[in-house]
């Protein structure tokens, strides 16, 4: 058994505007979502959510990329999840301190700290059937050279090399999916 991993939107980067990649897991009886954050309208996170046979309420835990406004925030559109970030996991009234780095957030989905977008960024691994899925902000889109807005290009383009090793597909913060050519 592996999990199953979706893009319920697909992000961009305009200049009319702004949208956070969102993904969905499912792992066991565990459903992750990733980035509820920026979208036009909530109905494009719910509705691909709907057509996939997954209600809000089914979702158990809530993983965000970093603390940028953009991928986060949406986390309310769904019940009172755990939510996991680079240093802690936060339920109800809980802060539970614990570093990202190999968190396990379910059987087949773990964290991996990859600071440079900001300090406190963090990559989410999925085991599917076809691979190792990443979802990320170490890049916007696919081809985009560096981050016009990172905190620390050079620690961006380490983690790069180490995503790149690990993944398969690189889910990028703001565009479509792509193939990590081996
Ligand atoms: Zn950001
Ligand atoms: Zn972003």
């Amino acid at each position: 058994m592996t999990a199953a991993a979706h893009v319920l939107h697909e992000g961009y980067a305009r200049s009319d505007g702004v949208a956070s990649t969102v993904g969905l897991v499912r792992d066991g009886d565990q459903v992750i979502v990733v980035d509820p954050g920026m979208v036009a309208n909530r109905s494009l996170i719910l509705e691909p959510m709907e057509r996939l046979g997954v209600p809000p309420q089914s979702v158990t835990d809530i993983v965000i990329s970093h603390h940028h406004p953009d991928h986060t925030v949406n986390i309310a559109l769904f019940p009172p999840v755990r939510v996991h970030d680079h240093w802690a996991v936060y339920e109800g009234d809980r802060w539970t301190d614990r570093p990202a780095e190999n968190a396990q957030v379910s059987p087949h989905v773990r964290l991996v700290e990859t600071p440079g977008h900001t300090p406190q960024d963090t990559t989410t691994l999925v085991d599917t059937p076809d691979g190792v899925v990443a979802f990320t902000h170490l890049w916007w889109f696919e081809g985009i050279e560096g981050d016009p807005r990172a905190a620390d290009l050079e620690a961006l383009f380490r983690q790069r090399e180490r995503v790149l090793e690990i993944a398969d597909l690189i889910v990028p913060g703001h565009g479509p999916a792509f193939e990590v050519s081996k």
